[in-house]
């Protein structure tokens, strides 16, 4: 079979990447493959997976694709880096789904370009298996993301703290158009080149706005009012990106680059994984500080665009950038309705979702289960939730509240609102290191129960055993 690829980005951008080709791999050997994703692709499954292996390791090109390495700047931990780019990755094409929408096919691990700077341009099986265990769950808790179309291990070892199989991961995203895009251009003064990244991106991603009075300012507009839905739905799950850099914060409002990420299991605001992470700038409860703080980057980047005057183009940015901590509030307010079964909307909605924060807090309360056994507690029963709780006497009191709010088919909907199974750090860490020893069931296993994150599947939903301890993520490898 032949991938019908399109070459959007490299014949409309040009000066904004390098053409490199993969580096082949000495045995390439598929370890998983997405059927479902393929399909909904309109790609054939079979054919493809016939394939997989070569293709996605980077040893057969298939026709039409054309790989290039990306450029991008980015902030890294709010230190400006002017270039960073795809030092390992390369986008070899689009694909137009049956549905009409655009797809980048993009592999991560495929060698050095040269914007790899000290890298090997390689990745890990485990690192690989990560991404697409992670971007799965988050699509199946219907949070927007980048997905896995399949994990190839390539044969060749990888050399970290010790040795491991190497790895590359063919990843489907609506785009790669990151912040640190713009900025990378921005920050030479090449505005025309951010001008046309910024129509690529409307008519990729926005194209009913090129009527707009302002079509970049409405570029930006409806960037934030995806982001603000984005990192609510992050909250909601308990997810923690662990590396919100400018370059990992898509235009697109996708879930992308899935590095130290990790879901908090007893809820404490400041929860943070990364082992590389030591101020806590990407912690839990950050995570919608920083979205603002990122999107007054994009708008740095983006100024000229606004208007022509510069003192009315940075007020025209300022008023947008005020608007985010409401836009993200009432997105976050809307997220915690549906999880809490509340009956319509009202104002006190907010206070009543913090008040429920308010008595976990401290108390070593699970994010996951506390949410899923409300739905236990609906007719007044607390004996399944109260036990989450180390003191559970500012839950009793929240209780009657939540009640007094509910909608007549509370317990249903907050089944369907609330997962009983996200990816628990102790059973990836589990699945990922028997992947890497060469055992694929226990990977296979957890992906069945995150996919089908609403249904019950016991031994996926207790928290980590005591002796796991505090939980440390790795990124980059
Ligand atoms: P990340 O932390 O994965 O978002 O990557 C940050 C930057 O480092 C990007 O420019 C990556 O392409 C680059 N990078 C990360 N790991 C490697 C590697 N092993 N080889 C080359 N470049 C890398
Ligand atoms: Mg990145
Ligand atoms: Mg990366």
């Amino acid at each position: 079979m032949t991938i019908a690829f399109d070459n959007s980005w490299v014949r409309d951008l040009p000066g904004t990447f390098l053409s490199v080709q993969p580096a082949p791999a000495p045995a390439p050997r598929l370890l998983v493959f997405n059927r479902t994703l393929a399909g909904s692709l309109g790609l054939d499954p079979d054919a493809l997976e016939a394939m997989a292996a070569e293709v996605f390791s980077g040893n057969r090109l298939p026709e039409g694709a054309d790989p290039v390495a990306q450029a991008y700047a980015g902030h890294q931990f709010g230190g400006f880096s002017p270039q960073l780019g795809d030092g390992r990755a390369l986008l070899m094409g689009e694909v137009i789904a049956p549905d009409g929408r655009r797809f980048d096919i993009h592999l991560k691990g495929s060698g050095r370009t040269p914007f790899a700077r000290g890298g090997d341009g390689k990745a890990a099986v485990g690192p690989m298996l990560r991404e697409y265990l992670m971007g799965e769950a988050m699509a199946a808790l219907g949070i927007p993301t980048t997905r896995a179309l399949a994990v190839v291990a390539t044969g060749a070892s990888v050399l970290r703290e010790t040795e491991l199989p190497g790895a590359v991961l063919a990843r489907v995203a609506a785009s790669h158009i990151r912040v640190g895009s713009f900025q990378f251009f921005a920050a030479r003064g090449d505005h025309a080149q951010v001008k046309r990244l910024a129509d690529y991106t409307i008519a990729r991603h926005d194209p009913d706005l090129l009527g707009a009075d302002n079509p970049y300012l409405a570029l930006f507009d409806a960037v934030i009012a995806r982001q603000a839905r984005l990192i609510a739905q992050w909250m909601g799950v308990g997810f923690i990106h662990g590396v919100m850099n400018t370059d990992n914060m898509a235009l697109s409002g996708e879930t992308i680059d899935y590095g130290p990420c990790a879901f908090m299991e007893g809820y404490a605001p400041g929860t943070v994984f990364s082992s590389i992470d030591h101020g806590g700038r990407y912690a839990y409860a950050n995570q919608p500080l920083i979205l603002g703080w990122n999107l007054a980057r994009l708008a740095e980047a983006l100024l000229p665009l606004f208007d022509t005057d510069q003192d009315r183009a940075v007020d025209k940015a300022n008023a947008a950038l005020e608007g985010i901590a409401a836009r993200y509030r009432a997105e976050w307010v809307a997220v915690m309705r549906a999880k809490l079964g509340l009956a319509g909307a009202e104002d006190g909605d907010g206070a009543l979702a913090d008040g429920l924060l308010a008595a976990m807090e401290g108390q070593g309360a699970d994010w996951t289960l506390t949410f899923r056994r409300l739905a236990d507690a609906v007719g007044g029963d607390a004996t399944g939730i109260a036990p989450l709780f180390g003191n559970p006497s500012r839950l009793l009191d929240w209780l009657p509240r939540w009640q007094a709010r509910l909608a007549p088919d509370a317990e249903a909907r907050i089944r369907a609102a609330n997962p009983a199974v996200i990816p628990r750090n102790h059973k990836v860490e589990e699945a990922l290191n028997a992947a890497t020893a060469g055992d694929m069931d226990p990977f296979h296993a957890l992906l069945a129960a995150v996919t089908r994150p609403y249904d019950a599947a016991e031994p996926y939903m207790l928290p980590a055993p005591q002796g796991f301890g505090p939980h440390v993520t790795f990124c980059g490898t």
